[in-house]
């Protein structure tokens, strides 16, 4: 019943994830909570990863989402959970990338493709080779770039084909185009402009709801660039004005600006000063405006070119001031950021170790109040618990439930003659050896003093007393001496064994009460006897 509430909440996230980020983030706070309330810690780890993808998209994500993010990872591994383990390692590469780190960045990445293409997220696959290209390219390494963009644009087509043909999936013929494109960029910078050019011819112009003009300077630039390198100036110009509206409106100022720089120094290069004059100007006023401290120190070098290009003295030895002035500044700030990065990473490793201790007292809580502590074996809490479950599950199948309860014999005297100590040791000792008979079979409580109870299930009954023999044969080994027992020089235990097919209207205490009966006419026979219900009758195994 819990899980199709939480179902519902992901279906209702999936519905608006591309459409509303606020309405998701709403939904995943929700989720959040009523998981809170169930206490179940999946549908958590879920909650906050969604309600991290929201703040994401609306780009709020801070410094404070690490700890979130350390605790989705952490619940993602205790609980097996790879698709979600997968989305937040790239979630925090994505963010370690936006402060600058993209080495650390770069990790993240690689550790979630490892998971993904473990399980064979192949949607995933495509995602992250897009992503790890981009900061091999951020990194100026475009040969690794290159063959991760290959792989994507393969992965996208195929995608694509497939939602033609299916009608499924959420890939469009942008995905195509953004690999196509990044393709050509790697090419391009790697000097293979014949490459560069046939990938350019590559891009799919039309899909619905993109204007023509999308991938416009981009694709544009590299146009220029690669028939500016081919000696082909006179094919490239006709690009050129679009590039440099494009610089004036500032549309996809930031991540192009050094490209327009890249352009800008063609245009010096060829005497085209005019356009290179206005190209300037755009993107002085793009650094200005955003502040872009590292667009500084290439923008003056293309001023220093153009400045002699002019021969205007004045203006070169300023340029060469801001230049270096600049070049300060950067340093200063890819320092800070690699601080930055650093520091993240310490803050994500803290987050997990301290996410890690609270699970690990969470569990020693949790094995705290399943066990008892002198013997390590389950309480009569789990007891409640299991035997409901088995019982259900085997009225169900049909299959038989089967109760072993056991006693010391003459625990008492054992107490009085060898003090409270010794007794305690003694029942360890039992424990230990009714514990490794029986082993992965059934579950070993310590139902009360020197009582245990044992669940089994679909065992015939000669199975259950053949278990019961021997643990009397591994007690006549162990020689535990007890010299006021009235039947032995050593410890022994008397059993009852109940065992059957849940009938109608017999619920777990009704077998128990058999299994008590069984122990009772055993301890009333002979201590050291096994007492079995079976065909409703009763009789007596003695040794
Ligand atoms: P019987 O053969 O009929 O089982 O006789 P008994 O003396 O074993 O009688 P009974 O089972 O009623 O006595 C259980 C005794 O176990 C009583 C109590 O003092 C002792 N006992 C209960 N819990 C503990 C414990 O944790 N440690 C020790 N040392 N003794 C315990
Ligand atoms: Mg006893």
């Amino acid at each position: 019943m819990e899980k199709r509430t939480f179902q519902n909440y992901i279906d209702k996230i999936d519905a608006v994830r591309y459409l509303d980020s606020n309405r998701m983030l709403k939904l995943s706070k929700q989720m959040l909570s009523e998981a809170k309330q169930d206490k179940d810690e999946c549908a958590q780890a879920w909650a906050n990863y969604f309600s991290l993808e929201a703040r994401y998209r609306l780009g709020k994500l801070d410094e404070k989402m690490l700890g979130t993010a350390a605790k989705v990872l952490q619940a993602s591994r205790t609980h097996s959970m790879p698709e979600l383990e997968a989305k937040i390692l790239n979630m925090i590469g994505i963010f370690l990338l936006a402060q600058g780190d993209h080495v650390a960045a770069l990790e993240y990445y690689q550790m979630a493709m490892e998971i993904t293409k473990k399980h064979r997220y192949y949607g995933r696959v495509r995602v992250l080779n897009n992503n790890i290209g981009d900061i091999f390219m951020r990194m100026k390494q475009y040969k690794e770039a290159l063959e991760l963009f290959l792989k994507c644009y393969e992965q996208s087509v195929a995608m694509y084909e497939k939602k033609l043909a299916t009608g499924k999936g959420e890939i469009g013929v942008y995905n195509i185009n953004i690999a196509a494109l990044n393709i050509a960029q790697c090419y391009c910078e790697l000097g293979k402009h014949e490459e560069s050019l046939a990938w350019l011819e590559k891009l799919i112009r039309d899909e619905e709801g993109f204007e023509e003009n999308y991938y416009g300077s981009g694709k544009e630039v590299l146009y220029v660039r690669n028939y500016a390198k081919l000696g082909r100036f006179g094919q490239a110009e006709q690009y050129i004005e679009n590039i440099i509206k494009a610089a004036e409106d500032g549309i996809e100022a930031i991540e192009m600006a050094e490209e327009y720089l890249s352009v800008c120094r063609i245009l010096i290069e060829v005497d085209k000063l005019e356009q290179a004059d206005r190209m300037l100007k755009a993107v002085h006023r793009i650094a200005g405006e955003l502040n872009f401290s590292t667009l500084w120190c290439p923008y003056y070098e293309t001023v220093i070119a153009y400045a002699k290009k002019k021969q205007n003295t004045a203006m070169l030895l300023a340029a060469y001031d801001k230049y270096m002035e600049s070049q300060k500044k950067r340093d200063a700030f890819l320092e800070k950021q690699q601080y930055r990065g650093v520091k993240n990473r310490q803050a994500l490793n803290a987050a997990m170790q301290k996410q890690k201790k609270a699970e690990q007292t969470q569990l020693n809580l949790k094995h705290l109040s399943e066990h008892d502590p002198l013997t390590g074996l389950y309480n009569r809490y789990v007891l409640n618990r299991e035997s409901k479950r088995w019982w259900k599950r085997a009225t169900a199948k049909e299959s038989t439930v089967g109760v072993i309860v056991m006693d010391i014999d003459y625990f008492k005297q054992y107490n009085d003659t060898y003090g409270h100590l010794e007794g305690d040791a003694c029942i360890k000792r039992v424990s230990d050896i009714i514990r490794d008979t029986i082993g992965s079979r059934g579950i070993v409580v310590r139902y009360g003093g020197d009582e245990f109870f044992i669940l089994l299930q679909g065992r015939k009954t000669e199975e259950i007393i053949e278990l019961s023999c021997a643990i009397n044969s591994r007690l006549r080994t162990e020689k535990i001496p007890h010299n006021k027992s009235l039947v032995s020089s050593y410890v022994t235990v008397s059993q009852g064994i109940a065992n059957g097919i849940p009938e109608q209207n017999q619920t777990m205490d009704d077998l128990t009460g058999l299994a008590d009966n069984a122990l009772y006419r055993a301890k009333e026979k002979r201590r050291g006897s096994i007492g079995v219900y079976e065909n409703r009758d009763y009789r007596v195994i003695t040794m």
